[in-house]
């Protein structure tokens, strides 16, 4: 595995393998890294000549200055992963190299109703950040294909719709399974961030989403919410939305009817950290 720390010299590389045709795939993470992220350096391996995978913590994207400082950061024990499964480029830029001046970094994306629901609103400015980062890292790496996990699956709509707005046509944007553990539990980085007695309820979050899938006839959303909150809150999560949504645009549902695609979506807190997951279901 070659790591780059700088753009310039990351793109002059590429273009070697452009130049022979090679097909380059492109997974970005914030580090931490994980099964989940590992599940798309797979997709990426498989569908793919060149694999490269990036590594940056990226600032404007946090809406809260705790949850930035206090992001687990693993890049020893990351590389080791990536170069145990094959990765063959890692970008690990510092902050100049991403934000070499004030305005890239206060640059303003028209994401309409995706930025009002949802993470969007419970994370103010977040996805302007993601987008941000997103659009520069596509704009050095250039990559034919682009791995994103449906655990962030408003964030994969956003890219979606941002890719389709800046003309990113080269690139196809790839979605990859949820990866979970035994236990149900998405991974995520920030599991890492959990106590033993947090870490024993969490699984939780990920079982009322399939109990709620598994009991939904297609009228019922509001009663199932109604107890799977109860039982949330008893067990100390503190919920900042639990809804159902139409699978493609995020527009909220009421009833189901036999061949239409839902999504349940969930935020809460537990203790200080903050998780999200979700489930796709038709009825
Ligand atoms: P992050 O490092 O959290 O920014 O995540 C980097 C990429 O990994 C994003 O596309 C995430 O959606 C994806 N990802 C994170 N957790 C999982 C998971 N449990 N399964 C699959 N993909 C994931």
């Amino acid at each position: 595995m070659i790591l780059f720390k700088q753009a310039q010299a990351l793109q002059k590389y590429l273009q070697k393998y452009r130049a022979q045709n090679k097909v380059i795939g492109f997974v970005p993470t914030m580090g931490a890294l994980h099964a989940g992220h590992l599940s798309l350096l797979e997709a990426s391996r498989k569908k793919c000549d060149v694999s490269v995978c990036s590594i940056f913590v990226n600032p404007v994207q946090f809406n809260n200055a705790d949850d930035l400082s206090a992001y687990p950061r693993t890049i020893e024990e990351d590389v080791q992963l990536l170069e145990k499964n094959g990765c063959d480029i890692l970008f690990w830029p510092d902050e100049q190299e991403i934000y070499p001046d004030a305005r890239s970094k206060s640059r303003h994306y028209d994401l309409g109703y995706l930025e009002t629901i949802f993470e969007g609103a419970f994370r103010p400015g977040h996805f302007q950040g993601v987008c941000m980062v997103v659009e520069r890292l596509l704009d050095i790496v250039a990559p034919d294909y682009l791995f994103m996990g449906q655990k962030d699956y408003q964030q994969c709509m956003v890219i979606r719709k941002l890719m389709e707005e800046s003309g990113k046509k080269n690139t196809q944007l790839v979605i990859c399974p949820i990866t979970r553990e035994e236990s149900g539990l998405a991974m995520s980085s920030r599991n890492k961030r959990l106590n033993e007695e947090e870490r024993a309820v969490a699984p939780l979050l990920y079982k009322e989403l399939a109990h709620i899938a598994g009991n939904f006839n297609g009228n019922n959303f509001a009663m199932l919410k109604k107890e799977s909150l109860a039982r949330l809150a008893s067990s100390g999560f503190r919920v900042e939305y639990l809804d159902l949504a139409e699978a493609d645009t995020l527009q909220p549902v009421v009833h189901m009817k036999a061949g239409e695609k839902g999504v349940i979506v969930i935020a809460a807190f537990l203790g200080k950290v903050r998780l999200i997951d979700n489930y796709q279901l038709s009825i």
